[in-house]
């Protein structure tokens, strides 16, 4: 493979001297911190007072944990850390959770953040001569413009077509033979099925590649994208609490994602216990964000769920790797009693191939039970009208949700194309059981 690095000084760094570099970061990071309303109040007492109280990395265990309630608490201005004059630009989380929090940018922040967007897509073997269909949603969720800035930093030429509308979508890329997309994982699915129904010639389009995240997928569902749209699809990871995607990417070898740690200090914990678990074990992610004056976060505890790689890269890269992101603390369902993360309904479904590309998790109350329903798409060789292949699938399903989770599910098997499609991140779970008050 011929691997061709954005900034190979920074991406082949040793360790040695990437961690004298984010002590470096970190230092002025805090110093931006103890400006805000915020990090003064919450730094009192921990004897960093001034940045020179960082003698080493492991001080940054002093400073306490940043949470999304943490930032919602301090809307609009709480985070802020230069003077508003300054700041060029806002960006907005996209409320998955509930209230959504602001980031602001200052010129130079824009520029760094552009850098390692640029990076990562540089990585996947993206150069000027490149068409990059952007179809993700633009406004104050920070992947569309994210990408935009690098994908022009890189020298494409960027189509800022958003999401949405596939016949549009297919017209612009055999219009300017677009060469790399960029969209959630449910988006591209749904493209893929629409080309199908539409009847559009694979081979009138010169699609190589895509970038998919902001949302979670397995592997199968990677795999699924690629070969039905013979395409090499990267793993996209990034949150607006640290800028938005050019956080951690998949690199050729595709596998794990690297984080990039000249710009963000990644730590994995229990969240439980919030000791740090060891290298391979599933815990929480903690971000520090090195590459930002406007809006400093410290250990700001994601929610996402991740494991480090630790062993070299085949890409030369010297930063660490992460799995990819099965989702989120708060996405787990309790269905009597039983631990359920809507990534393992997933996983199962997109491991059968007849299965379609769309699903829908349904948890409601039954008497004193909760009962789970998998809603999901037929494949395109299905017929409807035959019941027995149709009725062994079903079963097949069931069978393979119920030895991944334990939980029975009833399975429905829908038409393609027939359920609901997002925009944006897919909402794949509706849970229609009373709330406790
Ligand atoms: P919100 O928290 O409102 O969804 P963002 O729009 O900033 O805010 O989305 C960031 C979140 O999206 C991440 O914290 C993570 O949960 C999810 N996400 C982004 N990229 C990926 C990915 N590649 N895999 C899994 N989850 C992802
Ligand atoms: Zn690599």
């Amino acid at each position: 493979m011929n691997y061709q690095y954005w900034n190979e000084q920074f991406e082949k760094m040793p360790r040695r001297d990437l961690e004298a570099w984010q002590l470096e970061k970190l230092r002025e990071t805090a110093g931006f911190a103890l400006r805000t309303p915020f990090y003064k109040e919450r730094l009192a007492g921990t004897g960093i007072g001034e940045p020179g109280d960082i003698k080493t990395l492991e001080d940054l265990k002093r400073i306490p944990f940043t949470t999304k309630e943490d930032l919602r608490r301090g809307f609009p201005y709480g985070f802020l850390s230069i003077s508003r004059d300054e700041v060029i630009r806002l960006h907005a989380s996209s409320g998955t959770t509930g209230a959504p929090t602001t980031i602001y940018f200052s010129r130079e922040d824009l520029a760094r953040w552009t850098g390692f967007v640029a990076r990562c897509i540089y990585s996947t073997g993206c150069n000027k001569t490149d068409v990059f269909q952007n179809m993700i949603t633009y406004g104050l969720f920070t992947g569309g413009l994210g990408f935009h800035a690098g994908g022009e930093a890189v020298g494409m030429l960027v189509i800022p077509s958003g999401p949405g509308n596939t016949t549009r979508q297919f017209r612009l890329m055999q219009d300017f033979g677009t060469t790399v997309v960029h969209a959630t994982p449910s988006f591209l699915l749904h493209v893929e099925a629409r080309m199908r129904e539409e009847g559009i010639n694979r081979d009138r389009i010169r699609l190589k590649r895509a970038f998919a995240g902001a949302e979670p997928y397995s592997e199968d569902t990677r795999r699924r994208i690629e070969e039905l749209l013979r395409i090499d699809v990267y793993n996209s990871y990034g949150l607006s609490e640290m800028n938005g995607p050019g956080v951690a990417f998949e690199c050729q070898a595709k596998n794990g994602l690297h984080i990039w740690e000249d710009g963000y200090i990644a730590e994995i914990i229990n969240p439980d216990t919030l000791e740090p678990v060891k290298d391979g074990e599933t815990g929480e992610l903690v971000l520090t964000i090195l590459c930002r004056e406007a809006t400093p976060i410290l250990r700001y505890r994601t929610r996402d769920l991740s494991a480090f790689y630790t062993g070299p890269c085949p890409c030369g890269r010297t930063h660490r790797r992460l799995r990819r992101i099965t989702g989120r603390t708060d996405d787990m369902l309790i269905i009597n009693g039983v631990n359920v993360f809507p990534s393992q309904i997933e996983e199962a479904i997109m491991a059968i191939k007849e299965a379609g590309n769309n699903y829908l998790i349904v948890v409601e109350k039954e008497g004193v039970l909760d009962k789970l329903t998998v809603k999901t798409e037929v494949g395109p060789d299905i017929f409807m009208d035959d019941a027995r292949p149709l009725n062994a699938l079903r079963e097949r399903i069931r069978k393979t949700i119920q030895a991944s989770i334990t939980v029975n599910p009833r399975v429905e098997l829908h038409e393609p194309g027939s359920l609901p499609v997002s925009e944006g991140k897919a909402l794949r779970v509706q849970d229609k059981r009373p709330k406790d008050l």
